[in-house]
């Protein structure tokens, strides 16, 4: 071999052996997304961000990049499944037409970028953006995120809201028709459905979000058109109903999931279950309905409605995936820290922790339709690995104990 030739062959082997390197995570106690349970005395190995192995007696080399979490519990990255990180509106002021008219796109997907951040920081390594991002600003923060500008997480994302004419303003004026273009598409029949979704889908859109019964019910067929379009995709829909007939209508049309959902009544609750539609239920909590500017009593009538359909859900077993929906700041807290005060509701409704966890994982990734890569801590998934210093279990709050995030193996906090 020529001097050459056996440098080559050296970078070669020792490129091999660098690509062959590990993460090995030494884990106090790891969550089993799929039995709800504990497992103690674990190792993950990592390799290329994704989980190679699992176990009590892994076998790892001394080259291995060793991370010690033999104090923490860990979980699989969590998921939230209704987000707006491009919007706000101001706390108690509900502004939202003039964030409208005086954000330009750029702003919006400049603060989709710092959200975004908060919620892979705050161990939310999925999300799903549905909408209100003016002219496809989170398409944007996606790009952001792959080029490497910016850290965030995996983003599922929806494009612009379909809605019927309209979409969801209120008393525009004519001469300001189509003011809502910005954030909605207006598509009133089958054609105009199906042609809304192929324009968000060439604007990046991963999943489909309608709105009904704000302005005009869709049919059942309306619905369905919808969803037999976005399979042409391999993509899901998802439909912001409330109750009434305009729920009735998403769930005979075979959507994947209701958001919201506040008023849904057993019977529709029971055909949810049935058909496997789920319920992404933004459970407010009485801070985040005050946020919007009510007053103390409508606050406290609405969380005490979300308990209850809280607790009729769980009961019937109608599937449930975590969703927060937060677009206003508490005061002195983050958009997650916000939104993760809905706990309170899943407590009051007394829904275990260990469901809960599984409604931000397992359940969360099965929704997405990411259910192969992501959601559980098991050989070939990707490595979002979250550690917390409290067991979850014993109280879901503990999950605002996070202290490492990893994303695809890559660790994005050690604190
Ligand atoms: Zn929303």
């Amino acid at each position: 071999m020529t001097k050459t030739i056996k440098l080559l062959v050296l970078l070669l082997i020792t490129s091999i052996a660098l690509n062959a390197q590990n993460t090995v995570i030494k884990a106090g106690h790891v969550f089993d997304a799929k039995t709800g349970k504990m497992l103690d005395n674990q190792i993950i190995l990592i390799q290329d961000g994704k989980i190679k192995e699992v176990g009590t007696n892994l076998k790892y080399s001394e080259n291995d990049t060793f991370i010690d979490l033999s104090d923490s519990w860990i979980l699989p990255g969590l998921m939230d499944c209704h987000v707006h990180v491009t919007t706000n509106v101001t706390y108690r002021i509900m502004d939202i037409y003039k964030k409208y008219a005086t954000e330009s796109n750029g702003l919006r997907a400049i603060r989709g970028s710092v959200v975004a951040k908060q919620f892979l920081d705050n161990g939310f390594t999925t999300i799903k953006d549905i909408g209100n991002d003016g002219n496809y600003a989170t398409a944007d923060v996606i790009k952001a995120i792959k080029y490497g500008w910016t850290e965030g997480p995996t983003i599922i994302y929806s494009g612009k809201i379909i809605a019927p004419y309209g979409g969801q303003t209120y008393g525009i004026n004519l001469e300001n028709e189509h003011f809502w273009d910005f954030e909605y598409i207006d598509a009133d029949t089958p054609d105009e459905i199906i042609k809304a979704i192929r324009k968000n889908i060439y604007y990046g859109a991963t999943t489909i979000k309608m709105v009904t019964g704000d302005n005009g019910i869709y049919n059942s067929e309306d619905i369905q058109a919808a969803v037999d379009e976005a399979k042409k995709y391999n993509i899901k829909v998802t439909v912001h109903a409330i109750g009434g007939l305009g729920a009735t209508n998403v769930i005979l049309g075979n959507a994947a999931a209701i958001e919201h959902g506040f008023e849904l009544n057993n019977e529709q609750l029971q055909l949810m279950k049935d058909k496997g539609i789920y319920l992404v239920g933004t459970d407010f909590a009485y801070d985040n309905w005050y946020a919007y500017g009510m007053d103390e009593k409508t606050s406290q009538l609405a969380t005490n409605m979300i308990v209850d359909r809280l607790q009729r859900a769980y009961k019937i077993g109608t599937p449930m995936a975590f969703g927060t929906d937060i677009i206003i700041d508490l005061p002195e807290l983050n958009r997650v820290q916000s939104g993760l005060k809905v706990l309170e509701n899943w407590k009051a409704a007394g829904i275990p922790a260990s469901y809960i966890l599984q409604t931000m994982t397992l359940y969360a990734a099965d929704l997405l339709g990411i259910e192969k890569e992501r959601g559980v801590l098991e050989p070939s998934y990707y490595a979002d690995i979250i550690a917390v210093k409290q067991n979850p279990l014993l109280d879901i709050d503990n999950i605002k104990t996070v202290h490492f995030v990893m994303k695809e193996g890559k660790v994005i906090r050690k604190d």
